[in-house]
């Protein structure tokens, strides 16, 4: 997964675990239809049909999270109208947790299960409906029996207007909008839209690609085109990482909504759904969130730590490797933008030293925290931090890998071969194997201490060492400005909503809820009142008496504010000049893959 900007943190809570199982079920099909009645109703229809041996108590859930999105989102709390039958007689049914159906079947036979399911959450991993169109995960509708084997195969039938169009990765059956799936697994990570979109599709590498966007006509033309071409440079060198495209075909599912903040995607075995503001159509964000959710294909969706093999659906998997699953593959997002040429040097050192000020701007936390805390949501500007701290880690591991072999080796090969290793012989990978593997690209030299001291602890990461090993130098500019010290509201730059302690404002006595008439000579209506203060006093003496007015209570109060200031710290990362052939060598080998 991969959020570009700012989102609302869900509160996680972990579902009931409760050890319960059911009688066996077999034959599960199920029927989703949507049409444009269903979407006045901002819902889909889903049907579960199933066979009973008996008259023994069958317990039906709904996962309680998406592999991918680290957190408890409970989709039961979506479901309306739930109805089950036998053979046209209503059967008992009730709630047995928040995601699961507990029946009373009247003996052997077929069940049918109905209910209506919300789709008004505009989220990758949720069901999302428009008048003309449907996304829906299949973990948000799919029961399957709890506390029985997943390994059953599946059947989708999709009922829905006949203009409108389906896509997804799952296989298709033998009659028209039919689907199957070998595995509850496979069913559930691939997700569906359905209705009015756009789709092409394009050959790459030998292997059916198909692009499918909502709304029709929003990324159209020469932005569609650019689409296409850079996925057709990039998508290359990510599977050349692994040595294998291990998919059929790939299906990208695109959201252009202009009441979408930011950008945020979710991957799949064979897929992916991103969500984003129209604004972002011919931004770099657009192909670097897509480089990430197609690393994906390896990374976590087959090459995954062994404590999220295999995945459970009724209880949060929290794992200390998340700075892996997600902060490397956004490393390998870069690093396949430059090797394709999609950005260029300095475009991906720009992008590495923005991963620098991000970690250096909240507080310093472990990389196995980080990871194993994804899904309490920490408040703290640390809950996403392994992905830009974990990219930065494989970046120094992969420095540290090739400087030991003479660029010979690469962290690509702790990728390649922990792939073959663990995922091809069907397991996930231990702290053992990962480690064994980064040794063993490195020549044998041991990583236990940079374990230690940077995974598992906090310390500052080495950058200047590190760093020097490729030829690179990290500079960090420092500069220092003019602070009032509050926050004020998005829509009004005058109204205080908090006062930082120990800032200027509030060590005046300037109080949250105070609204800004005057700072020193600047009317505080003016929109660029914090600019113009920052450039006026910038080089002022350090407490500097500013006399400031605020409305406070429907009266005027005069404070004396003192001049404060903070330094912030930017950094960049920059070639060398002076680098040796060796530490060249290593950047080159980051750039360009390519070895020796
Ligand atoms: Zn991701």
């Amino acid at each position: 997964m991969l959020r570009s900007l700012p989102v609302l943190i869900a509160l996680a809570v972990p579902a009931t675990a409760l050890a319960q199982q059911s009688a066996p079920v077999s034959d599960l099909q199920y029927q989703l239809t949507f049409t444009a009645a269903t979407a006045q109703r901002r819902s889909l229809t889903v049907t579960t049909r199933f066979q009973v041996g008996g008259d023994g108590t069958v317990l039906l859930s709904l996962p309680s999270w998406t592999p991918g999105a680290y957190e408890v989102s409970n989709f039961a709390r979506q479901v309306s109208n739930f109805s089950a039958t036998q053979n046209g007689e209503p059967i008992a049914w009730a709630k047995a947790d928040p995601d699961t159906w507990r029946l009373k079947p009247a003996g052997r036979g077929e069940v049918t299960l109905t209910f209506d399911f919300l789709a008004d959450q505009l989220d990758n991993a949720k069901a999302w409906s428009k008048p003309d169109f449907l996304l829906v995960n299949g973990t948000n509708i799919f029961l399957y029996p709890e506390g029985r084997s997943l390994d059953f195969p599946a059947r989708v039938t999709v009922a829905t207007e006949p203009t409108w169009q389906v896509a997804t990765g799952m296989a298709p059956g033998t009659a028209s909008r039919t689907y199957r799936a070998g595995n509850y697994h496979d069913l559930v990570d691939m997700p569906f839209f359905i209705g009015r979109f756009d789709l092409d599709s394009a050959q790459v590498e030998g292997k059916w690609v198909r692009l499918a966007s909502y709304p029709t006509g929003a990324l159209a033309g020469s932005q569609r085109t650019a689409f296409w071409g850079d996925l057709k440079r990039y998508l290359p060198q990510t599977i050349a990482v692994f040595g294998v495209a291990p998919y059929e075909n790939y299906t990208n599912l695109l959201i252009f909504e202009p009441e979408f903040g930011g950008g945020s995607a979710l991957e799949h075995q064979n897929s992916h759904v991103g969500v984003y503001t129209p604004l972002l159509i011919g931004s770099p964000v657009l192909p670097s969130i897509t480089a990430h959710e197609i690393l994906h294909l390896w990374n976590v969706k087959r090459l995954r730590p062994a404590d999220m093999v295999p995945y459970a659906y009724d209880h949060w998997m929290p794992t200390p490797w998340l700075w892996v699953s997600e902060g490397i593959t956004d490393y390998y997002a870069d690093v396949a933008l430059v090797r394709a040429g999609v950005i260029d040097s300095t475009d991906f050192l720009a992008l590495t030293a923005g991963k620098m000020q991000e970690v250096a701007d909240v507080p310093a936390v472990s990389l196995d925290d980080a990871s194993i805390d994804a899904w309490i949501g920490m408040t703290d500007g640390t809950g996403s931090i392994y992905y830009p701290k974990g990219s930065l880690a494989g970046m120094l591991l992969d420095i540290r890998i090739r400087a030991a072999t003479g660029n010979q080796k690469s962290l690509d090969d702790v990728m390649r071969s922990l792939y073959r290793s663990t995922y091809e012989k069907g397991k996930g990978f231990t702290p053992k194997d990962w480690w064994d593997a980064v040794s063993a690209a490195a020549g044998g030299v041991s990583f236990t201490e940079f374990n230690a001291r940077y995974i598992g602890g906090r310390e500052p990461y080495p950058y200047a060492a590190d760093f020097a090993l490729a030829g690179l130098t990290a500079v960090v500019d420092s500069n220092r400005v003019a602070r009032v010290g509050i926050q004020t509201s998005a829509d009004s730059a005058t109204r205080v909503l908090a006062a930082t302690p120990d800032g200027a404002f509030a060590s005046a006595g300037g109080l949250a809820g105070d609204e800004l008439v005057r700072v020193g000579p600047l009317d505080a209506s003016s929109p660029s009142w914090a600019e113009q203060f920052r450039a006026k006093y910038g080089s002022a003496a350090e407490g500097t008496i500013i006399p400031v007015t605020v409305r406070r209570d429907g009266q005027l109060v005069a404070l004396q504010m003192p001049l404060r200031f903070v330094i912030i710290r930017s950094y960049r990362l920059v070639p060398d000049p002076n680098a040796s052939a060796a530490a060249v060598r290593v950047r080159r080998g980051i750039m360009t893959g390519k070895a020796g």
